[in-house]
């Protein structure tokens, strides 16, 4: 309880239980995040963590994990500590493994004496640590390679990591609850635009601006070629929607086993990180739909839908799952499972058909994970805002913690255009009520192919979501840069100030173009209104003056590279000769070429700021704990 109010009236107030402080430097003061304390451990109990708190009503975790769907012939005791950790007798067929989790306590684990992993689940339910483990646990160092291991055993981490593309340049990474939220990039050619050349441009793009993974939706062009020419160049993993290549050339209605099968395993040779594929779409769900404003707008999950509705039929990718899996494992193909019943609306979201899917959903995790085959989730697309924790938590339920990827979601349909924004509110939402990875939205989305700037903004706009959650969320660290951005900006340390920054150059751009001299305040207030510099001021007063950043002069800053002058010109406010102009303007207005700025707070010498300050901050009363 803290208490508050000097006037003798009780105005004391509570803060709510907190969980992880996400700064892990000493400036990180303030209380840390509202979410659960992080309790990383093995099993249902690490179910939680990294959870926010649920509003009354939502959803419970599931009570089960990965380890309750294993394959035949399998089967799993967990020792709680002290218990005797003697190893049972296996028949003549079997073998016997014990190992410790990474919070102490023991797994045994009987299988067949044949059986040999591929899959990183099949490693980590026989307590092996691989070299992607060890890899995920040094790119998200508030993890261990043991709690790594733990949490792919628990279904609640992904490691797409195609065995194939482990031998390009593939860095591994991890998809789940415990790690870090993760953004993925789509790309790839229609019918009427782009070139294979230009989709590898737009990868490379996708990484600079910090995508984790990228989907090839390529459904023109040579897609073959786009799809090896992307996997070769990319260092993060790939996914793609096979369905599209199945239907190139022929009508869905013509779609057999044997071509969806020959499509997988031709795509899993070739490297594919992850597939998407739509078996949860059901017969029985199609009736759902009729009410619906916009019926069903997953390509996948359409073509699928018609292919029912021509053969009287069930889904083929249900019927034949365990077929897919085994595909799938030879070489560790992580299951994206697709939702092809998504709302594509607000009006259609947490709808019957969206959430009979959802059902079929949890069915479908747990026939992969008898098989031995990774699982994530996908999840909605459009999704009023208070919809967002209900579906998030559904999930994690339904599908037992496998880790949720999904499409914003948008949180208004009035904004085409604007979609990277209207989804990225929804994406920060989703990140901090469970899902693991956000698949971006560009202002292309609903309009055109993402050209190169798009995907610039579909990334950056979806980064600030994922980072946001995970601040909120309290991972270890996530705010260290936050809290460095926020001293160098108290400081009025610009250099710094842009290094820390995301985007550089249109941080760097956006301050030059009205002031290109690093002084210490900008033209947002000007000089007499800057309420950063009138406080550094005030505190050097109080407190002594700080040796760490004084200003000597005004700095004329280094010109704007051709990079930042596009920026600007992408802006369609100034031009590059207007820029020009205006800085040479500015630089004298403020006499920076010659000498000191005429408007620089140290223009005065130390005894007349002094005086100034004694007559104008007479009435300010700093206290210091
Ligand atoms: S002038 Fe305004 S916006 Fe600029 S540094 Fe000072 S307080 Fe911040």
């Amino acid at each position: 309880m803290i208490t508050a109010g000097i006037d003798g009236i009780d105005r004391s107030y509570h803060l709510p239980p907190l969980g992880h402080n996400p700064s892990s430097t000493l400036a990180g003061t303030t209380p840390g995040s509202f979410a659960r304390p992080p309790v990383i451990l093995p099993g249902v109990e690490g179910a939680r963590t990294f959870a926010s708190p649920d509003t009354p009503g939502m959803p419970g975790v599931s009570d089960k994990t990965a380890w309750d769907f294993l394959p035949d012939g399998w089967s799993v005791t967990m020792m709680s500590r002290g218990m005797p950790t003697e190893l049972a007798q296996p028949s003549t067929e079997q073998a016997v493994i014990l190992f410790e989790q990474a919070d102490g306590t023991a797994v045994q684990v009987t299988y067949p004496k044949v059986f040999q992993p591929i899959t990183q689940l099949e490693s980590a339910r026989l307590g092996i640590i691989t070299a992607q483990m060890r890899r995920v646990s040094e790119r998200e160092p508030h993890l261990t390679a043991a709690q790594v291991r733990d949490e792919v055993a628990a279904g609640r981490m992904v490691i797409p990591a195609n065995t194939v593309h482990l031998g390009h340049q593939l860095d591994p990474m991890a998809i789940g609850r415990s790690t870090k939220t993760k953004i993925n990039a789509n790309m790839g050619a229609s019918p009427v635009s782009s070139s294979t050349d230009e989709e590898v441009e737009k990868l490379k793009w996708a990484e600079r601006w910090g995508a984790d993974t990228v989907m090839d939706l390529s459904t023109g062009g040579d897609l073959d070629a786009c799809r090896d020419a992307l996997l070769r160049n990319s260092s993060v993993p790939i996914g793609t929607v096979p369905i599209y290549s199945m239907i190139i050339g022929r009508k869905i209605e013509d779609l057999t086993l044997e071509l969806i099968l020959q499509t997988l395993e031709h795509q899993a040779k070739q490297g594919v990180d992850y597939f998407t594929i739509h078996a949860g779409v059901l017969r029985e769900h199609l009736p759902y739909v009729r009410k619906r404003l916009i019926g069903i707008v997953s390509r996948g999950g359409s073509l699928l839908a018609k292919w029912m509705l021509v053969h009287g039929k069930q889904n083929p990718m249900y019927d034949h799952w365990e077929e897919i899996c085994d595909v799938m494992r030879q070489y560790d193909v992580t299951f994206s499972i697709g939702d092809g019943l998504r709302p594509g609306g607000l009006a259609d979201a947490t709808d019957r058909a969206q959430l009979a899917e959802l059902v079929t959903l949890g069915e479908l995790t747990e026939r992969a994970w008898r098989k031995g085959v990774q699982v994530m989730v996908e999840g909605p697309g459009h999704v009023p805002f208070d919809q967002i924790e209900y579906n998030m938590k559904l999930q994690r339920q339904l599908c037992h913690g496998a880790p949720f990827y999904v499409l914003g979601p948008l949180v208004t349909d009035i904004f085409p255009g604007y979609d990277h924004i209207t989804s990225c509110i929804g994406a920060t939402a989703a990140g901090y009520h469970g899902a693991s990875m956000l698949c971006y939205v560009t202002p292309k989305e609903h309009l055109g192919l993402p050209k190169k700037d798009d995907v610039k903004q579909g990334c950056i706009a979806y980064k600030i979501a994922a980072h946001a959650a995970d601040v909120a969320l309290g991972i270890p660290a996530s705010r260290d840069r936050d809290d460095e951005l926020t001293k160098a900006r108290a400081a009025l340390n610009w250099e710094k100030h842009f290094e820390l920054s995301f985007d550089p150059d249109t941080a760097r751009a956006y301050h030059d173009e009205d002031l290109d001299v690093d002084t210490d305040f900008c033209a947002m207030c000007g000089h007499d209104w800057c309420s950063v510099r009138i406080s550094k001021e005030i505190q050097e007063f109080s407190s002594g003056k700080e040796d760490e950043f004084q200003w000597d002069r005004a700095k004329v800053s280094a010109a704007l590279t051709s990079d930042q002058q596009e920026i600007l010109e992408k802006r369609g406010v100034l031009s590059p000769d207007e820029i020009h102009k205006l800085a040479s303007k500015t630089k004298k207005a403020v006499g920076a070429v010659e000498s000191k700025a005429s408007c620089h707070s140290d223009y005065v010498d130390d005894s007349s700021a002094k005086e100034i300050q004694e007559r104008e901050l007479t009435l300010v009363e700093i206290t210091t704990p």
